[in-house]
């Protein structure tokens, strides 16, 4: 049998703790409902951990990112608040194989727009306005067992494009908006060794989280960013040219890089 999936669920839990509309529906944080739905969908195929920003190192210690195959991150009102070496802590165990699924408004969060370079910034309104997510790759892993085309979540916090990220590997699902909008609500990329998701809907004024067919996709989601292939070899190294199998005749005087 295989070890479980190694799982780390990374909350900010502001809004909860700050706003009664939030807490009414999060009672216990995002993160309660989010492990409860992926212990429900993943039984013992999963391990579940949580960690939250007032935790010392935000809870995501060398430790405990040495133990998590896949961290899902969700963040809006403290990106500022996570501190750089947390943030370049994560990105290294992203390039060496550790899986992240960035949710809702971590697409503003620090780590997100380091992995990605740009400013991932987006089009958006409050409005509680319908979203229609259509699934358009059906033999993509995160969507398996999806039968429908599309559903739809009541209200929303619509965000639309354009979406400053760089192209996707793939796309999994692309949302419409009652107000017209269009979103690439569902992406995959690869860092390195790591995969890295970014699912869009998760506004935390609305139960979205309670969505089951925003629970399947998270756990898809989940699934899909574990570890996969071989070692990771990303840390650069020199290889001397005695240990190459190189005629000594076409060995070059590596001291001619290092002049200039
Ligand atoms: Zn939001």
């Amino acid at each position: 049998m295989p070890a479980a999936l190694r799982v780390t669920l990374w909350n900010e839990y502001v809004h909860e703790q700050l706003v009664e509309q939030v807490r009414q529906i999060y009672p216990q944080g995002m993160h309660a409902v989010w492990a409860e739905s992926l212990k429900r969908q993943l039984g013992n195929d999963v391990t579940i951990h949580t960690a939250t920003l007032d935790e010392p190192e935000h809870g995501l210690t060398d430790e405990v990112l040495a133990q998590t195959d896949v961290l899902t991150w969700w963040g809006h009102a403290a990106h500022e608040r996570v501190s750089d070496a947390v943030v370049d802590r994560v990105q290294k165990r992203v390039w060496q194989g550790m899986g992240l699924v960035a949710l809702h408004s971590a697409h503003n969060s620090k780590i997100f727009k380091k992995l990605m370079g740009t400013s991932c910034m987006l089009r958006w309104r409050e409005a509680a306005e319908k979203e229609r997510v259509w699934i358009v790759n059906p033999s993509h892993p995160i969507v398996a067992g999806f039968t429908e085309e599309c559903f739809e979540l009541p209200n929303v916090e619509m965000y639309g494009e354009f979406f400053d990220i760089p192209t996707p590997d793939e796309l999994f699902t692309i949302s419409w908006f009652e107000g017209g909008e269009v979103f690439r609500s569902g992406c995959t990329w690869r860092r390195g060794k790591g995969k890295v998701v970014y699912f869009s809907p998760g506004h935390e004024t609305f139960p979205i989280y309670y969505d089951p067919n925003i629970q399947r996709i998270l756990a898809g989601c989940v699934r899909f960013a574990a570890p996969t292939g071989g070692t990771y070899h990303g840390e650069g190294r020199n290889i001397p040219a005695p240990l190459a199998p190189i005629e000594a005749e076409h060995v070059v005087d590596e001291s001619l890089h290092r002049a200039k």
